[in-house]
């Protein structure tokens, strides 16, 4: 039997949980609805309609019922039992969250902290990270100042991380490791 069947049969049984999940809760409100109102002294007449209604949600929950019965029976014939079983846990299943990555060539460092093996204590280490003014820094403070420097807004980029220049520092022998240059 082909995958792909399986994952049909398997989403099918999806829908089908949800369209019976939505038919019991119709029906449990109707339910409200309908005691509600013989506590209010109304007659049978009066709420017939949500009595019908009743009547129809039960025929189809029944059907679904049905349904649902053949597909999990035609997901065990054709051995689809195990499918649903490795979307649940397995011990050979990866963890939820990615191991964290420990990048080798310091030069391949990123923008933030990272796990690496500093060149100096050949420590396996995460980066302790800081920023400092560079060159793009100082180059968008130009530009500020030439165009439309109101108020001291050329200081701005000091302030914005994403402009500076980022330092990465073995938190063990305090060497510096690598400076991520913006520019
Ligand atoms: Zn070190």
């Amino acid at each position: 039997m082909p995958d792909e069947h399986l994952t049909n049969v398997f989403e099918e049984l999806n829908r089908l949980s949800f369209r019976r999940q939505q038919l019991i809760d119709k029906r449990n409100i109707l339910t409200m609805l309908i005691q509600f109102k013989q506590n209010n002294g109304q007659n049978e007449q009066q709420y017939s309609r949500e009595t019908e209604e009743l009547t129809e949600i039960d025929e189809q929950l029944k059907a679904l019922t049905q349904q649902k019965l053949e597909l999990e029976n035609l997901q065990e014939r054709s051995g689809g039992s195990h499918l649903i079983d490795t979307t649940v846990s397995s011990p050979d299943s990866p963890p939820p969250f990615p191991a964290p990555q420990v990048i080798l060539d310091v030069e391949l460092l990123p923008r933030s902290s990272a796990q690496t093996q500093c060149p100096f204590c050949h420590q396996y280490i995460t980066t302790d990270v800081t920023t400092k003014a560079g060159s793009a820094t100082y180059i968008v403070c130009l530009i500020s100042i030439l165009f439309c420097c109101i108020a001291g807004c050329c200081a701005i980029p000091f302030c914005v991380d994403g402009c500076k220049d980022v330092v990465h520092k073995c938190p063990k022998c305090r060497s510096h490791i690598k400076t991520c240059k913006k520019l």
